[in-house]
């Protein structure tokens, strides 16, 4: 039989999957990346992950119709390079569909993260998102995917949905893209991060993620600073999503991504809230807000099918 592997970059870890023709998951597999490494090396370890997803599949290579890659953008229109991603800092023009090409020995496509993951929840939950809705990528940064009347819209450069450094109003707390006031200056795993070692003096841990992971884990277990973080924090994107949700006027928010681990309902509630309270006109627009249902997965199920977009209409 043949398959398709899809392999998802957030800054910190990658997520991969192998995915049979009818779109099902066969296997999946999740490794750390450390913080800060070089593209060279971030290459290598996608490579290594879809190497071994293949090995343990026991499917022979030359039935991999391809590879797709789930990445930070800004991307370049040809969807080879990856722009500079505020989260990934050092890489102002990598190559990197190249770079795991050479490497693998297989085709490669790439998209955008929050588009990849757009795509992989329509594909996995089928009628549950007919027509449109964005898909949010809440990872170490925030960005949007746009499926709008059945369709993915990539927009002109194909960087369609860069929610995250839309300016939130005013000059702003300075962003890691070099501006200020973007919306991931507030609602960041880093920024909520940076404000919870502030508030609470707490020693910075081992990683972003791993910080912000032990703020979720609080939150959850009631913690009140970080519940007013957290809750800030969704606010902030609330307001941003409802100018989104104004504008486009889409029939419903996905919220999907590792920074939802553990504070799902506590994100998804205060942000519906929000944009009950901003979008316009409420009488007529929807503000559901629900929760993806493949879960931290999506950007690699959706880069995965890009491939077999790929093989059945080739462009
Ligand atoms: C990038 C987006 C990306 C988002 C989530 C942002 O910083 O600009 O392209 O989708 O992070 O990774
Ligand atoms: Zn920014």
């Amino acid at each position: 039989a043949y398959s398709s592997v899809g392999l998802h970059l957030d800054p910190e870890s990658i997520t991969g999957v192998l995915l049979d023709l009818a779109g099902g998951v066969r296997l999946r597999s999740r490794r750390r990346v450390p913080q800060d490494a070089s593209p060279a090396t971030v290459a290598a370890a996608l490579t290594r992950t879809l190497k071994q997803l293949v090995r343990r599949s026991g499917i022979d290579e030359s039935r991999v119709l391809g590879v797709g890659l789930a990445v930070p953008g800004p991307l370049d229109a040809d969807h080879r390079r990856v722009l500079g991603p505020p989260n990934l800092p050092g890489w102002d023009d990598v190559a990197l569909a190249d770079l795991v090409e050479q490497r693998a020995g297989m085709p490669v496509v790439m998209d955008n993260d929050a588009t990849a993951a757009a795509i992989g929840e329509r594909w996995a939950a089928g009628k549950a998102r007919r027509g449109s809705f964005v898909y949010v990528y809440l990872g170490a940064g925030v960005g949007v995917g746009v499926v709008l009347g059945d369709q993915v819209h990539r927009g002109t450069s194909n960087n369609a949905g860069e929610i995250g450094h839309v300016n939130g109003g005013g000059a702003g707390r300075p962003c890691s893209c070099g501006k200020r006031g973007c919306l991931e200056a507030y609602c960041s795993m880093r920024a909520i991060v940076d404000e919870w070692l502030s508030a609470t003096g707490s020693p910075e841990g081992d990683s972003v993620s791993a910080d912000y992971e032990e703020i979720c884990r609080a939150a959850a277990g009631g913690d009140a600073t970080a519940v007013r973080l957290l809750r800030q924090a969704a606010t902030k994107l609330g307001q941003a999503l409802a100018t989104v949700v104004s504008v486009l006027d889409v029939d419903h928010v996905v919220l999907g991504g590792p920074a939802l681990r553990h504070v799902e309902e506590l994100v998804r509630s205060r942000v519906e809230k929000t944009l009950a309270a901003h979008v316009w006109a409420p009488a007529v627009r929807p503000v559901r807000v629900r929760t993806a249902l493949i879960g931290e997965d999506a950007g690699a199920v959706g880069a995965a099918s890009l491939v077999l977009d790929h093989a059945y209409s080739p462009r």
